[in-house]
């Protein structure tokens, strides 16, 4: 009987398993840092590490704002030169749209690294409102870094990068809506014991090794 318990058992196994992995929930991984402060290069270094899909949100805007016939272009367009946070609504739909998109082409792939989001309270609402209980946030790795290295790496990245807002005139203003928008923010998922700060200002192979060491904990 015993034999037979387990024979059925073993044949509904990957069925159950399957279903499992069909209705895992988004698991998210918030990533900030001021401008320049290597999230997208840490991103990166994660991805070919770990099973993380990686979601910038000032990737997914550029993208929203050459798309043909986007309603949202010329609005995305102006508040990224002015180094401005766009309005949630659509930052928050992109998100949306691109887990979606994600997981239904692999159901494996439910791990997110949320980059450059949440960057002020209208974001957090947002995302409080449209994914409440439909995706758990495990953590926030704040990558820590001095205005003025962060200034000096985007200037650099401006040589190549044709970003229209890695100039010293855009940065001025990125760097106040990031103290002043996006560290509170910080803060208040630092009470929740939610932050793991790395000090983001040394090389990228020492900021890797600590976020290796995060990840392998708790990833
Ligand atoms: P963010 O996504 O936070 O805006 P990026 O990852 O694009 O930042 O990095 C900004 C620039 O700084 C890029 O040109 C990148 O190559 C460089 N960079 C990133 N991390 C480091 C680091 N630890 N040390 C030196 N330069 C870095
Ligand atoms: P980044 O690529 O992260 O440096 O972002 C570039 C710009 O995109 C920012 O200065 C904002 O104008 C816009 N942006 C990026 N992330 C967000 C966000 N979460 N909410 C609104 N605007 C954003």
């Amino acid at each position: 009987m015993i034999v037979g318990l387990l024979h059925r058992l073993s044949e509904k196994l990957p069925r159950v398993v399957h279903r499992i992995s069909v209705m895992m929930k988004p698991q998210v991984v918030f990533v900030l840092g001021g401008p320049g402060a290597g999230k997208g290069t840490q991103c990166a270094r994660i991805v070919e590490n770990y099973s993380y899909t990686h979601l910038s949100a000032g990737d997914l805007l550029r993208e929203e704002r050459s798309r043909k016939g986007s309603e949202f272009g010329q609005l995305i367009d102006s508040y990224i030169k002015e180094g401005k946070i766009v309005p949630v609504e659509i930052t928050i739909n992109l998100l949306k749209k691109a887990m979606e998109e994600t997981m239904k082409v692999d159901e494996k792939k439910f791990r997110f690294l949320i980059d450059g989001f949440p960057r002020n309270q209208d974001n957090l609402q947002g995302w409080n409102t449209v994914m409440d209980g439909k995706a758990d946030v495990k953590f926030v790795l704040f990558f820590d870094c001095g205005n003025e290295v962060c200034i000096d790496r985007c200037l650099e990245r401006g040589k190549s990068s044709g970003r229209t807002d890695d100039n010293r005139e855009s940065l001025e203003k990125r760097i106040q809506t990031y103290l002043q928008s996006t560290r509170p923010i910080i803060e208040q998922y630092e009470k929740q014991g939610k932050v793991r700060t790395i000090d983001a200002s040394r090389s990228v192979d020492e900021v890797f090794a600590d976020v290796k060491n995060i990840l392998d904990k708790e990833g």
